[in-house]
C-alpha cells in the first residue's frame, strides 16, 4: 500500500530575492512530501544557478509549463510553520501587481531581516530568575551585610511570576549577586523563549482626561465601526487630542483580545509616545522601527506573529509585520511622506495598509492635523468617514499666526528685530522658542571672495553643505563628504566664505547672542547617537527657558508643553517648487511646525519670516488655516487634471551616461505610444531637477490618467517593454506607481 502524501503535488512555485518578476518552479522530493504538509509561506533552499537559494513557497501545481526533466528539486525545507501567512501573501501578491514590482522582492521585503537569511522564525532563549520558596519568605534584613545580594533579592521578590535577564540588566543589578543567591538556593533560573508577554507591566497608571465632545463623537463613531472594513479620518488640529480618541478605541478592542497596528512616521516615534501607550494600555506593546537591531525586529515579528503582542508601533515596514488577531490599523501623521518608501519596491504604507484592512474586513484610522490631498479627497468624497476635531483639548488655544515681512529689513543672523524682541520677551516669561530651518548643517554653499568658484559635490549636481563643527564638507544628496577647505581649489585664494544658514549656524549665533540661556538643537546631525533624541527631549522637559532650533525633526508629533514661541525662519522654503505637491508640503510642515506653540496652557504665537507676506498660500494658511488652503489646493488639482483626480505613475532610469537615461525613455514612448488607451497622458522624458545624483545622470516619463485599468496596462507593457531593453546595458529603470515625487 502506497503511504499518503502529507503535501499532494509535485510542483512548488518558489519566490526568489532576484530582480526578476516571476516565480521559480521546484519539484517536492517525494521524502519531503511524505513527510511535511507544505504551505504557501514556508521558507525552502533550493538550487538556482550554481548556487543555492533561500526561497518562499508560493503556490503548488499538478504540472510545471517548463520541461520537467529540468526542474530541480527542493534542497530542503526551512519552516514548520509559513513564516508569511495567507493573508500577507495575498498582500504581496497584490502590491506585486500593483506596484509592478518583482514578487520575489517584494516577498522577502515583508520578512524582518534574519529571516531572509535564513535565521529560524522561532523565539531565542532567555534566562529568567525566579524565587524559590525559602527565597520568597528570606527576610531581606538578613542580608544587610551583602547588599548586591539584597538588591538583587528584593527585586525577584516583588515579581512572583519571574523576572527576565533583560528585565534584570535594565535594572543594574549585579550577575554575580545573583548567582550567589542561586548557590544559596533563594532563587532559580529557567531557560525560557524570549517573549515579554507575561512579564508584569509596571508602568505608572495615567489617568484619562475626561473626552470632549468631539473627541466623544470620533470615538464613539470609531467604536461602531469596529467590526468590518471602513476608513475613518481623524483629521484633527495639532493638539486637540487625536492621540486620546485611539487610545480609547485601542483600550475597548484590546479587551476583546484584538491586535492593532499603529503606524508612524519615520522619525516620529518618540519615547514620550511608546510611555502614554504603555501607561494607558497595560499590555504587551512592541516596536518595530529601523533603529533597533535585527535580533530586536525578529523578535517584535515573532511576539506579534505569535499573537502575544496586542499593540506593535512601527514604521512603514510594519505594514507587513504578521498579527493574526489584528482588529485596527492605526496610521499616525497619515500624510507624512515617509510611509512612501523611495526606493526599490516603491510602495505606500499607508495604501498598503487599507488594503491589508480591507481584505481582513477590519477598520483604519487615519490621524492628521494636515490630512495629505489624497485623503482629503477621499474624505470629501465620503469614501472615507471624516471625523473632525476642530478644538484643542483641555484649555489649550489654536496658536495665533503672524506673517512678518522681511522686505527691505535689517537682519541679524536671519532674524528680524521683531522676532528678536519677540524670543527674548518669550524667553523673559520662562517660556521656550521654537525656532524652525529646514535645513542643517552650517551653511549650504561655500564660496571664494576672489575667484566666485563654489564647492559642489562631485557627483551631483548640487553645492555641498558646510559642517564646521564636523569640519566637513557634505553631500546631502548623495553622502559624500571630504575635509573642509580653507582656501580655493581654483585661485588659492584664502578668502572663502559661506552664503546662507542652516541649523548648526543659527545654534552658534543664537549662543553668543543668548548667553544664559539653554540652546538646544534638534536635527539629522545632533541625533545620531541612539539616546541622543531621548536626552535632548528630556533636558527641553528640565528647563524652563530654553531655545530649541530644529528641522522637520522637530515638527512631527512632539509635546513641549513650555513652548509658546515658534519662529519659521524661512516660510518661503518651498513655495517655488518644481513640484506640483510643493505647496501641500510647505503648508503641512509650517502648520505642523506652528502647532508646537502653545500645547499646554500658555497661549502660542508663531511667526512666519517671509518675503512674500501676500502670496495667496501663506496669506490663506495664516488666516483661514490648513483645511481652507487644502481644499482650495484640491481644487487647482483638479482643474490641472493632477493627482489625487488623475492617477499617475513614474518611470524613472538613470544612467552613468548624459544621455542613456533619456534616450531610452524616448525610444520607449516611441515604441509604446501607439498602444496608448484613449485617456492616457504622458509627460516627457523630462531630466530630474538634479539631473545627476550619485554619478547617475535621471530621466524621467510621468503617464497619466482619469482610471486606473488603463494606466496599469500601459505601465505593464513599459515594464516589459525596460526588462527587454535594459538587458544588454547598464541603465537602471525603476517604476514608481503614485509618486510623491515627480523630479
Ligand atoms: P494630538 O494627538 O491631536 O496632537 P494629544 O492626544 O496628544 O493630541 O493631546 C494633546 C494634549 O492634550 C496631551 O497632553 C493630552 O494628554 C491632552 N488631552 C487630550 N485630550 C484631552 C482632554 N479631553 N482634556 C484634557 N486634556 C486632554
Ligand atoms: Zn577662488
Ligand atoms: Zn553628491
Amino acid at each position: 500500500m502506497q503511504e499518503a502524501l502529507l503535501t499532494p503535488y509535485p510542483f512548488a512555485q518558489v519566490a526568489l530575492p532576484v530582480p526578476m518578476r516571476t516565480l521559480f518552479d521546484y519539484k517536492i522530493p517525494k521524502a519531503m512530501a511524505l513527510r511535511h504538509r507544505l504551505m504557501p509561506g514556508m521558507r525552502v533552499k533550493v538550487p538556482f544557478g550554481k548556487s543555492s537559494r533561500l526561497g518562499v513557497i508560493v503556490s503548488f501545481s499538478e504540472q510545471s509549463q517548463w520541461d520537467e526533466n529540468n526542474i530541480k528539486p527542493i534542497t530542503s525545507l526551512q519552516d514548520e510553520t509559513a513564516v508569511i501567512p495567507n493573508e500577507l501573501m495575498a498582500l504581496c501578491k497584490w502590491a506585486a501587481r500593483y506596484y509592478h514590482h518583482p514578487i520575489g522582492d517584494v516577498i522577502f521585503h515583508a520578512l524582518p531581516v534574519l529571516l531572509r537569511k535564513g535565521e529560524n522564525a522561532e523565539f531565542r532563549t532567555e534566562n529568567w530568575w525566579f524565587t524559590t520558596p525559602e527565597g520568597q519568605q528570606k527576610d531581606l534584613e538578613s542580608l544587610n551585610k551583602a547588599p548586591r545580594q539584597q538588591d538583587f533579592l528584593k527585586a525577584v521578590q516583588q515579581h512572583p511570576n519571574g523576572m527576565s535577564q533583560n528585565a534584570i540588566s535594565s535594572l543594574s543589578l549585579s550577575p554575580g549577586a545573583g548567582k550567589a543567591l542561586e548557590e544559596k538556593g533563594l532563587l532559580r533560573r529557567e531557560q525560557r523563549s524570549f517573549n515579554k508577554a507575561g512579564e508584569k507591566h509596571t508602568h505608572q497608571t495615567q489617568v484619562p482626561p475626561v473626552l470632549n465632545q468631539e473627541q466623544r463623537l470620533a470615538t464613539d463613531h470609531l467604536l461602531d465601526m469596529a467590526s468590518s472594513f471602513g476608513v475613518a479620518l481623524l483629521d484633527g488640529v495639532t493638539g486637540s487630542g487625536k492621540t486620546e480618541v485611539f487610545l480609547r478605541v485601542m483600550e475597548k478592542l484590546i479587551e476583546d483580545g484584538k491586535q492593532i497596528l499603529v503606524m508612524v512616521p519615520e522619525i516620529g516615534l518618540t519615547p514620550q509616545t511608546l510611555k502614554r501607550f504603555e501607561s494607558r494600555l497595560h499590555t504587551d506593546i512592541v516596536l518595530m522601527h529601523s533603529h533597533m537591531s535585527d535580533r530586536e525586529r525578529l523578535d517584535a515579528w515573532l511576539l506579534s506573529a505569535s499573537g502575544h503582542a496586542k499593540v506593535i508601533i512601527g514604521t512603514r515596514s510594519a505594514a507587513f509585520i504578521p498579527a493574526p488577531n489584528l482588529g485596527l490599523i492605526v496610521i499616525d501623521e497619515e500624510h507624512d511622506a515617509s510611509y512612501k518608501q523611495h526606493e526599490g519596491f516603491r510602495y505606500h504604507a499607508r495604501d498598503l495598509a487599507i488594503k491589508r484592512a480591507q481584505s481582513l474586513n477590519i477598520p483604519v484610522l487615519l490621524a492628521s492635523a494636515t490630512p495629505s490631498f489624497e485623503s482629503l479627497a477621499n474624505a470629501l468624497q465620503k469614501r472615507f468617514d471624516w471625523l473632525r476635531l476642530r478644538q484643542r483639548a483641555g484649555n489649550a488655544q489654536i496658536p495665533k499666526m503672524e506673517r512678518v515681512d522681511l522686505r527691505g529689513q535689517t537682519l541679524v543672523n536671519g532674524f528680524s528685530q521683531h522676532a528678536l524682541e519677540s524670543m527674548k520677551q518669550c524667553l523673559d516669561r520662562q517660556e521656550q522658542v521654537l525656532v524652525f530651518l529646514n535645513r542643517r548643517g552650517y551653511a549650504p554653499t561655500l564660496m571664494c571672495h576672489q575667484c566666485g568658484w563654489i564647492a559642489s559635490c562631485d557627483h551631483c549636481d548640487v553645492n555641498l553643505t558646510v559642517h564646521k563643527r564636523a569640519n566637513k564638507l557634505h553631500c546631502h544628496h548623495c553622502d559624500a563628504q571630504k575635509a573642509l577647505l580653507h582656501t580655493c581649489p581654483e585661485c588659492q585664494s584664502d578668502e572663502l566664505f559661506t552664503v546662507g544658514e542652516g541649523t548648526e549656524q543659527i545654534e552658534t549665533q543664537l549662543t553668543a547672542l543668548f548667553k544664559e540661556v539653554p540652546i538646544l538643537r534638534i536635527d539629522r546631525d545632533s541625533t545620531q547617537r541612539k539616546s541622543a533624541m531621548t536626552q535632548l527631549t528630556q533636558k527641553i522637559h528640565e528647563h524652563n527657558q530654553a531655545i530649541l532650533i530644529g528641522t522637520q525633526m522637530l515638527a512631527k508629533g512632539h509635546h513641549f508643553p513650555n513652548v509658546t514661541l515658534v519662529i519659521v525662519m524661512d516660510a518661503d522654503a518651498g513655495l517655488f517648487s518644481a513640484d506640483f505637491r510643493g505647496m501641500e508640503r510647505t503648508a503641512q510642515l509650517i502648520t505642523q511646525v506652528a502647532g508646537r506653540a502653545g500645547r499646554s496652557k500658555k497661549p502660542g504665537h508663531v511667526l512666519l519670516q517671509t518675503y512674500h507676506p501676500d502670496h495667496a498660500a501663506i496669506e490663506c494658511l495664516c488666516n483661514l488655516g490648513y483645511e481652507h488652503f487644502a481644499i482650495d489646493g484640491l481644487a487647482e488639482r483638479k482643474a490641472l487634471s493632477l493627482p489625487p483626480f488623475f492617477h499617475q505613475v513614474i518611470v524613472r532610469a538613470e544612467s552613468g551616461n548624459e544621455q542613456e537615461a533619456m534616450q531610452l525613455l524616448a525610444a520607449m514612448k516611441n515604441d509604446l505610444t501607439p498602444q496608448f488607451p484613449e485617456g492616457l497622458f504622458s509627460v516627457g522624458p523630462y531630466t530630474a531637477i538634479i539631473v545627476r545624483k550619485a554619478g547617475q545622470h535621471r530621466a524621467l516619463l510621468s503617464i497619466k490618467s482619469a482610471n486606473r485599468a488603463p494606466l496599469h496596462q500601459i505601465t505593464a507593457l513599459m515594464t516589459n517593454w525596460l526588462e527587454q531593453a535594459t538587458r544588454q546595458h547598464k541603465i537602471r529603470f525603476a517604476i514608481d506607481v503614485d509618486p510623491l515625487e515627480t523630479y
